[in-house]
């Protein structure tokens, strides 16, 4: 596929090859971006935003809705793209361009509700003859970088929220993955996005991120990605708003009340949807020791109950990971927990890119797999017997994007509500949990700011205040 650069797509002689991490098959090349390109976009986006800031709320929102409706009636193409260029099966691709459907009707409907309000001047002497309000004003030109795992609709939640705040933006997505974010940003010019207003550049993050984030032109870079890319990002971004939504390392406490059928269930999935590779993907479980082995056994048989394998054939049910390099890393991972004292209960080994679901149990706290993020499908049990030891492990590494925790009495709920450190707890389901529009985000290394169309509408738009002096009134 072409890219889109200034107000054409055009190809490169240097191209990047995109491949199936099923067979390493190439299935298209993009575009390798120069930093002459990087220097037309940024330029192409400095020019456009004035076109975004003239679009009215009634313009923006009708091209959301209208690329929304695109993608409702094209979702067995775009869900084909997303599963052949990452490692969701075709059933989780269809799930994530339908969540894509749903993310831009809902910014545009933010659009309809971004407001200001009036300002009291008269509360403080001096003031009675003033009148005002503020109302949210676009910000310019967004950045966005994306990461591999949802390639389409996390790329959305940029998008969505930049355009409905009347912004430019210079889309760069994950190189793994570009082609599911390529034909969003057709699908917009479809819909009657001016010219300009959007770019989507291909190429290396290495090579052009510096280029990118570090010019002043542009007012914000919202990042989705890993640790070291987003502090590598915080550290030559400068005077410019800032969007960090990194990864995690997700804890669950199981209870002795809870439904262990329902909470096995759950976790299952939530450890090994696309093949782990998800932030708020399920990794270390805490299980009261009363029903530990009981949760283990069916954990572990419903685990190894999966089909893994072709992500086009509708009777799989995980696929491979990204590439060979990341299967690699979660095999020496699990080796190296093993090494240190860990059982294997189930998994452990690879084929290729295909890593099949992983049980450890008795994993030590200085095994990597049980502080680190492991991005894979790779999942830790641990009995435990006393609450506040569940809660207090929950916490104990530098990560805090979902967490969640089953019982059925109410007390426990609460207690592991307020004691969980991260951005939202899910209680009675697996932190595989999110809903399109609540805000997002984490503390610690999970990163800084929310998303979810309203909160990241609000990053992506800033307050003006317009103030009367009106003597006389
Ligand atoms: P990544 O390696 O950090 O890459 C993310 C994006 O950053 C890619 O577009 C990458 O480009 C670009 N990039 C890399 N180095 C850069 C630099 N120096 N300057 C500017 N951009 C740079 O992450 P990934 O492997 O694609 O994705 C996995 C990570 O994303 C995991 O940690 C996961 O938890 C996290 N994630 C977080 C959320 C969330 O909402 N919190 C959601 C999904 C994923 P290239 O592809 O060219 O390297």
């Amino acid at each position: 596929m072409k890219m889109l650069l200034g107000h054409e797509w055009v190809d490169r002689e240097d191209t990047i090859d995109v491949r199936d991490p099923f067979d390493d098959s190439i299935i298209d090349t993009v575009p390798a971006a120069s930093h002459a390109d990087v220097e037309t976009a940024l330029a192409t986006a400095a020019a456009a935003k004035d076109t975004a800031r003239g679009m009215t709320t009634y313009e923006r929102a009708q091209v959301l809705n209208r690329t929304a409706g695109l993608i409702a009636d094209r979702i067995e193409e775009f869900a084909e793209t997303i599963a052949r260029e990452g490692s969701k099966t075709i059933n989780e691709a269809r799930g994530e361009a339908r969540r894509c459907v749903n993310t831009l009707t809902i910014a545009a409907e933010e659009a309809k509700r971004l407001q200001g309000e009036t300002i009291p001047f008269d509360s403080f002497p001096g003031g009675e003859a003033r009148r005002g309000y503020y109302e949210r004003v676009p910000i310019g030109v967004v950045l966005a970088i994306t990461p591999f795992n949802d390639p389409l609709n996390l790329v959305a939640h940029k998008l969505g929220p930049a355009i409905a705040g009347g912004n430019a933006v210079i889309l760069k997505p994950a190189t793994v993955t570009p082609l599911s974010a390529l034909k969003l940003t057709e699908a917009f010019m479809e819909a009657g996005l001016p010219s300009g207003v959007l770019q989507c550049i291909t190429g290396y993050g290495a090579v052009l991120g510096d280029a990118l984030v570090e010019d002043s032109r542009v007012r914000m870079v919202s990042f989705t990605g890993g640790v070291e890319a987003g502090e590598r990002i915080m550290s030559r971004v400068g005077l410019k708003k800032i969007g960090m939504e990194l990864g995690s390392n997700s804890p669950v406490i199981v209870w002795k009340d809870a439904d262990l059928d329902w909470a096995v269930e759950t976790c299952v999935s939530g450890a090994f949807w696309a093949a782990g590779q998800n932030c708020i993907g399920v990794q270390r479980i805490y299980i009261h020791r009363d029903v530990y082995e009981q949760f283990r056994d069916d954990f572990v048989k419903r685990a190894a109950a999966y089909r893994t394998g072709d992500k086009l054939d509708e009777a799989t049910n995980m696929g491979p990971m990204i590439n060979e390099g990341e299967a690699k890393r979660v095999e020496r991972w699990v080796q190296e927990a093993v090494d240190k004292g860990a059982t294997l209960l189930a998994g452990g080994t690879r084929e290729g890119s295909l890593v099949p679901p992983t049980v450890l149990e008795n994993v030590p706290p200085e095994a990597t797999i049980h502080y680190e993020e492991v991005f894979g499908p790779a999942v830790n049990l641990y009995p435990v017997d006393d609450l506040d030891e569940a809660i207090n492990a929950a916490n104990s590494v530098n990560y805090g994007l979902h967490a969640a925790g089953f019982s059925n009495d109410v007390t426990v709920c609460h207690r592991m509500a307020a004691g969980l450190d991260c951005g939202s707890v899910i209680l009675n389901d697996s932190t595989d949990y999110r809903l399109d529009s609540m805000p997002f985000g984490g503390v610690k290394n999970s990163g800084l700011g929310r998303e979810g169309l309203k909160f990241s509408l609000q990053e992506m738009t800033e307050p003006k205040v317009i103030c009367w002096y009106l003597p006389g009134v």
